[in-house]
């Protein structure tokens, strides 16, 4: 039985489907794998036994009335602590949403619940969301699968590490800037951000609510469309929401090729900074795509390089005014309510115990940035160099069907690191946040390891706005030659736990 945790999601539902195994052997597994694993990763800040298998239970009997089970039907899933899941804790990774338990499901729970996933418990994550390395979490840091004293990426770095340890096949992320492609790529896994409207919000917590997105993480290309599939769709609950049919991403990864593709490699995302072993495997890349018929040239997006100071204006700025919700009279902890204190005392005391640094910190740049007299300073001027990312975008994909670029500068760096140094964590995400900020789709995939330290480098394909199956088209055609090339996934080669 063993043996299950290593399947695909695509190969447990089948298995499910055809009486193979049990929802509820395999989910088992997975609990056992979590238990005999966890508490050196760290990637979960709640299982959910019972639910888990109740759940589980419920496939199996649905099977066994001869019902027609879904392509998900009985896979286990690790959910991000940011979508809100009826009676099971979500903290957001911080402490001043400690104790809380939802009253309700987020639209994203709800469509696992309603395709048969079963979900395993709530995954670690920077707090709110506002990280690159799961360090900002309230709760502890979570470990890189491959190297237990570096960061699996963030904020997201919960749900990659448990499936890059094979305590879920499946996970679900939030990518603001970065937070679902950024872990998928220092942990050799797959990360969808799909254009944003794609997949409901409604119930996730919310962080900076114009470049939020929930999205799929798998091991396989073929694994995330499936969820991709299951969670994504046109939802009344979320105004935001795109009501329109899902892209058919399911079969594209089916039928993955790049023949006569035009690809264009972002220029910009060279140079400074970006580790060697990270441009080899990104050069190596580009050069497979052509032997793959592909072709592919060079696309410059001058105004790229003001993305990361336009997302730290416009994140914080939301941010400020979203987190103002957690006031200690709603959600939560609730401190100094000890008779004689007014109402704001008690919020000034929840929120300075409640929060943590980073989070404090884009509270206060927020609140600055959108105060009268610089709004059009700082706010204002970030839109507009949003409008010129959205029209560099607009102009490359006039050209080529995807972009490609690495997932991220460098491999993943050592807990700690960073930690103290804002401006050094934020650059990790210099590559995904274009997309955030335009609104368009992206996947990063494993493309082989840095030389110098062994770690997983990612290669970033981006797609235009309501395109998200040219990515898993060309993602599948990418994956199966790298796989034929290594002769196994990239993940076999991390050391064991
Ligand atoms: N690392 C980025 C930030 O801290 C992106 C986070 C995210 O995508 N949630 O804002």
């Amino acid at each position: 039985m063993t043996d299950v945790i290593h399947r695909t999601a695509a190969e447990i539902a089948a298995q499910v489907a055809d009486g193979t195994v049990t929802a509820t052997e395999v989910t088992e597994a997975h609990l056992a794998r979590i238990e005999a694993v966890d508490e050196k990763v760290h990637a979960f800040l709640h299982v959910d036994r019972e639910g888990a298998l109740e759940q589980a239970r419920a496939v199996d009997a649905r099977r066994a009335a001869g019902e027609k089970l879904g392509p998900l039907a009985g896979v286990p899933l690790a959910l991000k602590d940011i979508f809100t899941t009826e009676g099971v804790p979500t903290t957001c990774g911080s402490k001043i949403l400690e104790g809380w338990i939802p009253p309700y499901d987020a639209t994203v729970t709800r469509r696992l619940k309603e395709a048969g996933v079963v979900i395993l418990g709530k995954t670690n994550m920077d707090e709110f969301a506002m990280g690159s390395s799961t360090e900002t979490s309230a709760y502890g840091p979570t470990g890189n699968p491959w190297d237990l004293t570096r960061i699996p990426g963030g904020s997201g770095g919960g749900s990659a590490a448990a499936i890059a340890s094979y305590q879920a096949p499946l996970a679900i992320g939030t990518d603001t800037g970065g937070s679902i492609r950024q872990p998928a790529a220092v942990t050799g896994t797959v990360g969808v951000k799909p254009t944003y409207g794609g997949v409901s919000r409604y119930g996730m917590i919310a962080f900076s609510s114009s470049l939020d997105q929930g999205g799929p993480c798998a091991r396989t290309v073929l694994d995330a469309a499936l969820l991709h599939e299951a969670i994504a769709g046109h939802d009344p609950l979320d105004s935001t929401s795109i009501d329109a049919p899902v892209p058919a991403v399911v079969e594209a990864a089916r039928n993955g090729s790049v023949a006569g593709l035009r690809v264009g490699v972002v220029k910009e995302f060279r140079g400074e900074g970006y580790q060697a072993g990270v441009m080899a495997r990104f050069d190596e890349s580009v050069e497979l795509l052509r032997e793959l018929g592909a072709e592919v040239v060079e696309v410059s997006c001058p105004s790229f390089d003001k993305a990361l100071a336009a997302y730290y204006l416009i994140a914080p700025s939301e941010c400020s005014s979203n987190l103002a919700r957690f006031d200690a009279m709603r959600y939560g902890l609730r401190v100094g309510d000890t008779g004689g204190r007014s109402a704001e005392e008690v919020t000034t005391l929840t929120r300075g115990a409640g929060f943590g640094d980073e989070v404090k910190r884009r509270i206060m740049l927020g609140t600055y940035a959108l105060s009268s007299g610089y709004y059009d300073a700082y706010y204002g001027s970030a839109q507009k160099v949003r409008t010129l990312i959205s029209r560099d975008f607009e102009r490359a994909f006039g050209d080529v069907d995807v972009l490609i670029s690495p997932t991220t500068p460098t491999t993943a760096f050592a807990i700690g690191e960073r930690v103290d140094d804002p401006m050094a964590m934020y650059l990790a995400d210099l590559c995904t946040i274009p997309t955030n900020l335009a609104g368009n789709a992206a996947m990063s995939l494993p493309c082989g390891l840095a030389d110098e330290d062994g770690l997983p480098v990612g290669l970033q394909i981006i797609a235009p706005a309501m395109a998200d199956e040219r990515l898993y088209r060309v993602g599948a055609a990418v994956e199966a030659a790298f796989r034929a090339r290594w002769g196994h996934p990239l993940l076999e080669e991390a050391p064991a736990l």
